[in-house]
This record gives C-alpha cells, sequence and structure tokens, in this order.
C-alpha cells in the first residue's frame, strides 16, 4: 500500500461517524415499494452535499417494454425514480466503475415481532438496527462515502465512476435497468448488498406470479354443494412443490454445497370472506428460483405446465381453469469465473485490508447483479457489509463491516480507476 492509499483510507475512517449518521437517517425513511418519496430527497440532497449532484433517472414502462429484462408490474411510476450521477474522471488511463444500491426496503411487518420500531435507527454495541438498515442502506452510505473519500483526500481519479441508487430491487429490478438503459454502465460494477466481504459469483433466477382459482359459493349447511376455491388451490401449489423439487434434484455447479437452491416460496395466499361460506374465489402468489442456463420463458413453460396438468385432473379447474399470470420478477440466473479481472481485484483489496482471502458466494436470491452481467458490459459482483435479520424483524447491520466495505471500495477505486495527485 503506497502514500496515497493510506491517505485515502484514513479519509475513509475520518468520515466513518457521518457515513454512519447517514446511513442512520436513510433507515429512518420508510421505504417500501411506492413509498420511496422521502428517502430518495435525503439521498438527493446528500449526493448534491457531496458534490455529485444526480440525475432523476424515471421508470418509463412503454419505452422499456421491449426490453428482455424488464418485467412488467401492476403499479404505475409516476413521481418515483433513480438517481445517477457520474464523477468525471481528473485523468486518462484507468478503468471506468459503477456503485449500484437500491433503497426499496421490505415491509416491517408483523411489527409484534421487533423490539424497537423498524424506523428509528438505533446502534447498541456496533450494530446499526432497523428495516433497511442492512437491506441495503448501511451498503449505500458506504459506496457514498468510499467515493467521498477520494476527494476528501484531495485525490482524484484516472476513470469517470457512477453512483447509482436504485428502487423496485426487491420487486421487479426495472430501476436499475431503466439506469443501465439510461446509458449508466462502467467496467466495474459493485453492488454491496449484505452477504458480508465475499465475491458473488453465481445468483439464481427468480420469478413470481400469480394465480387465481375460481369456487361456487353455497352456505355451510350444504358444502358438498358448492366448490370451495381455496381447497383447490392446493393440488395446485402442490405441483409447484413437485416442479421445485425436481428443479433441484441434481447438485448444480454454480451453487456447489448448496443441496437444494431454487426455492419455491408462497408468498400470499387469500380467499374467501366468511367462515360460514364456502368461499367461491381465491387467489395465491408464488416465487420460484431456477438455474443459471434456464431462460425466463423455459422457467415459464414449466410452471404453466405444471398448473395445466394438475388442472386436467380436477373435474372442476378443467373446465374453470386457473388464471395464471406474470409479474414482477423475471429474472435469469447467472454465474461468473471468479477470476474475472475486478473480481481478482476486489478479492486483493479485501485480502490487504483483512489479512484473509475473500470467499467466494453463490447465492439463492437475485440482486440487480443480473441486469449489468446479462445487459451491461462491465464485469459485475456483490460484496458488502455483514447484515443479521434482512426481511425479518430485529434487522440489523454491522457497523465495522460497513466501514471495511467502504475501505475496501476505496481501494479498488484507487486500483481499478487509478489515483491521480
Ligand atoms: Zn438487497
Amino acid at each position: 500500500m503506497d502514500r496515497r492509499e493510506a491517505a485515502l483510507l484514513q479519509a475513509v475512517d475520518r468520515l466513518n461517524e457521518e457515513m454512519i449518521d447517514f446511513a442512520a437517517r436513510l433507515v429512518a425513511e420508510p421505504s417500501t415499494l411506492g413509498n420511496e418519496a422521502s428517502v430518495l430527497q435525503v439521498m438527493e440532497q446528500q449526493m448534491r452535499d457531496l458534490g455529485y449532484p444526480p440525475r432523476r433517472v424515471g421508470v418509463d414502462p412503454v419505452a422499456l417494454a421491449g426490453h428482455p429484462g424488464f418485467a412488467p408490474v401492476p403499479w404505475d411510476y409516476q413521481g418515483r425514480y433513480n438517481l445517477a450521477a457520474v464523477r468525471p474522471a481528473d485523468g486518462a488511463g484507468g478503468k471506468s466503475a459503477l456503485f449500484n444500491g437500491h433503497l426499496d426496503v421490505v415491509s416491517e411487518q408483523p411489527i409484534e415481532g421487533w423490539r424497537r420500531d423498524p424506523y428509528c435507527p438505533e446502534i447498541e454495541q456496533g450494530w446499526l438496527y432497523g428495516r433497511g438498515a442492512g437491506d441495503m442502506k448501511a451498503g449505500v452510505a458506504a459506496i457514498v462515502y468510499a467515493l467521498a473519500a477520494v476527494d476528501r483526500a484531495g485525490l482524484g481519479l484516472a476513470a469517470p465512476v457512477t453512483l447509482e441508487v436504485v428502487i423496485e430491487e426487491e420487486c421487479s429490478g426495472n430501476g436499475a435497468l431503466a439506469c443501465l438503459a439510461a446509458g449508466y454502465d462502467a467496467e466495474a460494477v459493485l453492488i454491496p448488498e449484505p452477504f458480508g466481504p465475499t465475491i458473488l459469483t453465481s445468483q439464481v433466477g427468480v420469478c413470481w406470479f400469480k394465480v387465481q382459482v375460481k369456487g361456487v359459493p353455497k352456505h355451510a349447511l350444504d358444502t358438498g354443494g358448492g366448490v370451495n376455491a381455496i381447497e383447490k388451490c392446493y393440488p395446485l401449489i402442490a405441483a409447484l412443490r413437485e416442479l421445485e423439487r425436481s428443479l433441484n434434484a441434481e447438485p448444480h455447479p454454480a451453487f456447489p454445497g448448496i443441496s437444494h437452491p431454487f426455492n419455491f416460496n408462497l408468498g400470499v395466499l387469500k380467499g374467501g370472506d366468511w367462515p360460514s361460506t364456502v368461499p367461491a374465489f381465491a387467489e395465491f402468489h408464488g416465487r420460484l428460483g431456477f438455474p443459471p442456463g434456464l431462460s425466463y420463458e423455459d422457467i415459464r413453460a414449466l410452471v404453466e405446465r405444471a398448473l395445466d396438468q394438475t388442472a386436467q385432473h380436477d373435474p372442476w379447474l378443467a373446465a374453470h381453469r386457473p388464471s395464471l399470470e406474470f409479474y414482477g420478477f423475471r429474472s435469469q440466473g447467472h454465474q461468473v469465473p471468479m477470476e474475472l479481472e475486478a473480481l481478482r481485484l476486489l478479492g486483493r483489496c479485501h485480502q490487504d485490508l483483512s489479512g484473509s482471502p475473500a470467499a467466494e458466494f453463490h447465492s439463492t436470491a437475485t440482486t440487480d447483479l443480473r441486469a449489468f452481467v446479462h445487459y451491461g458490459r462491465g464485469q459485475a459482483t456483490c460484496f458488502g457489509p455483514l447484515a443479521e435479520n434482512i426481511h425479518a424483524s430485529n434487522e440489523r447491520v454491522n457497523l465495522q463491516s460497513v466501514l471495511h466495505t467502504a475501505r475496501t471500495y476505496a481501494l479498488f477505486l484507487s486500483r481499478w480507476c487509478g489515483l491521480v495527485d
């Protein structure tokens, strides 16, 4: 590590308190789907204050409709946007980088499970608590301050760096895709998802869908005279479990050591409106993970076939076909080699700072990485802080690991983009 790198790391350390304070301010703004306005305001102001005035990048479903990565959704994009800023190069000869993070969070419910208000961030024994603290507002703070440290240290970079924060990572990926389609891309793309100091080389594909089933209402004194729509969902759900089993039947080379990477989650189930009435309507929503190499069209066809064959064996369902709608995630999986130059360099930066090599990580969830891997031009991976209870009660992120993420990313900038005085 040379003198300039040491100065850069000192700048990160001096900014640590400010970085954690900023992460907490992001956590204090609830930002579930459709409610991102206030967190975006905080973010926009912060980027301006640090000298990276961002552009608002909207999501235009009409313009993106023909893009293979676009996920049609039933909600609209009025007044909702992503933020992107490019810090221009101070010299030439380096390689460009892009930091991406998402500001949307999943619901804090059930609130009873929390020991504190999920939107009143609190620090206790080196952990920051709150919804989104780990996934992934602390990571967003880390990328902002890794870049800010370059300027605070009075240094420059020999290549441009893009700072991008997006919406809808948790449901469609349309935020990151819109930024990519607007031209924001780089030779290395880094996302501080809270999987710890590891290098992500593979992730599963994910699709979402909704199934609606009709029944016949009847007073409960004669249940046999009606058709129970909720109970008609059971065999359909069982068929999807069977599809899940077949996807996991053989170990997959992109997920070594993981016996069941492709999960079906029955996430929503509703129907009926009265205990003494046979329910005439039911619906369920599912999320299915699938292997890299299988296209979205392939998995969609498998889901359609599983439900279709099941319906054929039930006289009611055969005559009253369940409706199947795909919305939200239509994300293909991917795998990249650990030997990619950017991934190797990131691993070396981690090792120089921590003394130990970075482990390879295989994700059984999807992230916005896929947009960059499938449709971008760069080498992309996730490396981030250590968090616990993401998508659950009492979410928290380890503050030491947030600082380590920022230090590693700052060092990466110096070696990938190149420092100039
Ligand atoms: Zn996330």
